[in-house]
Order: structure tokens, then C-alpha cells, then sequence
């Protein structure tokens, strides 16, 4: 009999695995996947965001966004990064506070290995059923072995990339033991949009803006990139968290500016100028063109009445658009929602009625904003469980 079982060698599972064992915990870690952390392999574009120096409860979604707060503070954005200066990983700052690796992301994976050293991690290995057995859970594997372990720490992650290994293990175990589970979706996913915008947006290919995108009373601003299949870039991303079926989404390509103001000092001062070549001195030219011609604007500033000034800056200023859906779980980066937080200890991750059962990092309810969020919050909860296993 082990003392505890993580069932998933995630980013989560890993940084528990190695506080449980250097607490004297006897460990298993077990993954169906061939090798560990695979979806940090593959983060921050191989370069792993695996924290943000501005970390706060703020950034993250939850049907309870209480919850968060004492995991994130008790195993914080500073003591990751202490972590990683411990294992000589030199890193640098991107914009908004996101720390990336200089080198690749596998020395975060390296980092988590050895933290765990002494833990066994049983690779290519599914676990088939869990039961709660008269100390602690028995659980059955594939090839029919049968473990026991005194606590059970469930990090098998969300639905998201499921060729890459994603399933709805952990929701379905959480189930059997009677936790609830809040609406999963999509998250950090890019937009998709009907037929006639999409031929649109697909000439403007390759363009990419900073934006501010607005759903409901959310808004961010951050780079919003046109692509061959619509609307993505950290922007979208972003706000594709708070989309839900049939909204609206609120997009300035030119945020902070009173574009109807400048028409109009422009018409003043030059009149013989292209509207087009006008907004081509604020907007990357292709997109200026596309704007000024969609809107009927494509004579010289001095033929433009006021109206016709001002629906060409709500164009810009204020676009209107209802998605058609979001590229789904094939392309999100997290899944949001999932194993509810109201029957979870927050210092420990435990689950209230079922003693010895944990879970931590994305199968929870707790989803982060991009830019390093969600690895702090898998650093965060695994450390709360690991210290309390
Ligand atoms: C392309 C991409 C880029 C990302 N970049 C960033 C980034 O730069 N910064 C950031 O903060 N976040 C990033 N994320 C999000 C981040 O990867 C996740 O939030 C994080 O990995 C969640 O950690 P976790 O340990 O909970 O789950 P995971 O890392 O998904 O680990 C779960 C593990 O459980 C295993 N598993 C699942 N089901 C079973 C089962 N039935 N039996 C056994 N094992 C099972 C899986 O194989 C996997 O190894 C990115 C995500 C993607 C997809």
C-alpha cells in the first residue's frame, strides 16, 4: 500500500508528486501518456509561460472566485520563480508579466523530475476503475494490476488537444464520488464566424492589430490577429473564456482614439485625401482598405458627410459581431469549469465528503486568464495537496 497515487503526470501532478516525496510520502504517478508534462513540451510556443509576476485572484474564472485565493497565496508566483532560479533556468519577462524559459520548455520538465525524484512514475499505464476500499482506494489498471494507496490526488487536466492524451477522466471519477461539476467549455479557444465575414477576414490574413474586445462588461486589449479562418491572437483568446453561445463581442481596432474627431480635422486640413490612405496612417493598410471599402468610403474625405464619418469610425471603433462557435476543444489551450469548488477544502484541494480524495490544476473550476496563469494555478494547488497528502 502506497501512501498516495496522483493519476496524471501534468504539471499539476508532478509539482505534488515532489512536495508528497520530499515530505517522506511514499508516491506513484500514473499517466496513460508515453512521456510526462507533455503539454508543457509544447506551451508558450516551447518556451513554457510558466508564471506571470502580476498573479492575483482577478485572473481567473470560477463559478466561486473565493476559491483560488488561499492556494495562490500560500504557493505564490514568487516562490515558482525562486524555484526556478534554484534549478539555474535563466527566463526573461514578455509583455503583461509573462515569464517564459530563455532555453525550452523542457527544463520546467526537467525541474519537476527531479523535485520528484523518488516517486515512481508509471508511464503508458490507463487506470480502469476506482474504488473506495476499507483504507484508502484500490485502483485497477489496464493490464489488470491493482494498486492501494492511502490518498488518491486526481490531476488528469481538462478535455482540451484530446489527441494529445485530454479526456474526461477526472470529471467522471469526480462524478462517481458524488462531487459536482460545473459547465466545461472550450476556453482560450480561437472564434469562429459564418460564412460571408469569414471570406472577409480570410483577404486580410496575416494582419495583426492591437485590439481591445469587449463581451458583456469584460474587456481586454492585446494583439487581435486576422487568420485564414477568422479572428485570433491573445485577444480573442482572452475573451473567448467569457463567450457564450449567440453573444455579441465589441471590437476597436483602434482603442483610446476619437476616430470621428480625426476624420473630421482630417477633412479640414486635406480634404483631397483618400478616406483609405487617411486610416492607413492609424491601421495597417490592407485592413484601412478593406475598411474604408466595405463602408463605401472609398472617395476623398471631402465627400463624406458627417454620418458618413461616423459609421466609418464605429466601424473601426465599435465592430459588432455575433461568432459563429469557437474552434472547440481540438485547439483550446484550458477547459473551463469542471469539478466544483464548493466541495473542496481550498487549503488542501481534498474533497469535503470523501476524505483522502484530492484534486488539483485544470480539472477544477478554476481557469486562468493566458499569459502563465494556469501553470501558477497547477503549481499552486499541486503544492496545497502535496503538502497536506
Ligand atoms: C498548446 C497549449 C499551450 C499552453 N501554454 C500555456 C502557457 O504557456 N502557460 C500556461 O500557464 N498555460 C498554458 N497552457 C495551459 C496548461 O498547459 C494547462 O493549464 C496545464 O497543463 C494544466 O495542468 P494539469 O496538470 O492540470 O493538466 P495536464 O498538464 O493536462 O496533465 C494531465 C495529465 O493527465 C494525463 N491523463 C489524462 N487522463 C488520464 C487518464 N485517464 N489516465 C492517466 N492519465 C491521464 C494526461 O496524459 C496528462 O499528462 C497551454 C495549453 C496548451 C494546450
Amino acid at each position: 500500500m502506497r501512501d498516495v497515487i496522483i493519476i496524471g503526470a501534468g504539471a499539476a501532478g508532478m509539482m505534488c508528486a515532489g512536495i508528497a516525496v520530499q515530505r517522506g510520502r511514499s508516491v506513484t504517478v500514473i499517466d496513460h501518456a508515453a512521456s510526462p508534462g507533455e503539454k508543457i513540451r509544447i506551451s508558450g510556443g516551447g518556451r513554457c509561460n510558466f508564471t506571470n509576476r502580476g498573479t492575483t485572484p482577478a485572473q481567473f474564472l470560477s463559478a466561486n472566485p473565493h476559491f483560488c485565493i488561499s492556494a495562490l497565496s500560500r504557493y505564490s508566483q514568487d516562490d515558482f520563480i525562486a524555484l526556478v532560479d534554484r534549478h539555474r533556468i535563466t527566463w526573461h519577462e514578455k509583455t503583461l508579466g509573462q515569464l517564459f524559459c530563455d532555453g525550452s520548455a523542457q527544463q520546467i520538465i526537467d525541474l519537476l523530475l527531479s523535485e520528484m525524484a523518488g516517486a515512481e512514475l508509471r508511464l503508458n499505464s490507463k487506470v480502469t476503475a476506482v474504488e473506495k476500499a476499507a483504507e484508502g482506494f484500490r485502483l485497477q489498471l489496464a493490464d489488470g494490476e491493482i494498486l492501494q494507496s492511502r490518498a488518491l490526488v486526481v490531476a488528469s487536466g481538462g478535455k482540451s488537444i484530446p489527441k494529445m492524451g485530454a479526456s474526461d477522466f477526472g470529471y467522471r471519477l469526480a462524478a462517481q464520488f458524488g462531487l459536482g461539476i460545473t459547465p466545461t467549455q472550450p476556453a482560450l479557444v480561437p472564434l469562429t464566424f459564418e460564412a460571408a465575414l469569414l471570406k472577409r477576414l480570410n483577404a486580410l490574413s496575416g494582419v495583426a492589430v492591437p485590439a481591445r474586445v469587449a463581451c458583456g462588461r469584460t474587456a481586454f486589449q492585446e494583439a487581435l490577429l486576422f487568420t485564414h479562418r477568422g479572428l485570433s491572437g491573445p485577444v480573442i483568446l482572452q475573451i473567448s473564456s467569457y463567450w457564450q453561445d449567440g453573444a455579441e463581442i465589441r471590437v476597436s481596432l483602434l482603442p483610446g482614439h476619437d476616430l470621428f474627431a480625426l476624420l473630421q480635422a482630417a477633412r479640414a486640413q486635406n480634404g483631397r485625401q483618400a478616406a483609405h490612405t487617411f486610416l492607413a496612417t492609424l491601421l495597417p493598410r490592407r485592413l484601412a482598405k478593406d475598411i474604408a471599402d466595405a463602408e463605401g468610403c472609398s472617395g476623398n474625405l471631402a465627400d463624406l458627410s458627417d454620418a458618413r464619418l461616423r459609421s466609418l469610425a464605429n466601424t473601426v471603433t465599435d465592430w459588432r459581431i455575433v461568432p459563429a462557435g469557437s474552434e472547440g476543444y481540438r485547439t483550446a489551450e484550458v477547459t473551463s469549469g469542471g469539478v466544483d469548488t464548493r466541495d473542496l477544502n481550498s487549503t488542501t484541494m481534498e474533497a469535503r465528503d470523501v476524505p483522502g480524495l484530492y484534486f488539483i490544476g485544470e480539472v477544477v473550476d478554476v481557469t486562468g486568464w493566458l499569459g502563465g496563469y494556469n501553470f501558477q494555478w497547477a503549481w499552486s494547488s499541486g503544492w496545497c495537496a502535496g503538502q497536506a497528502v
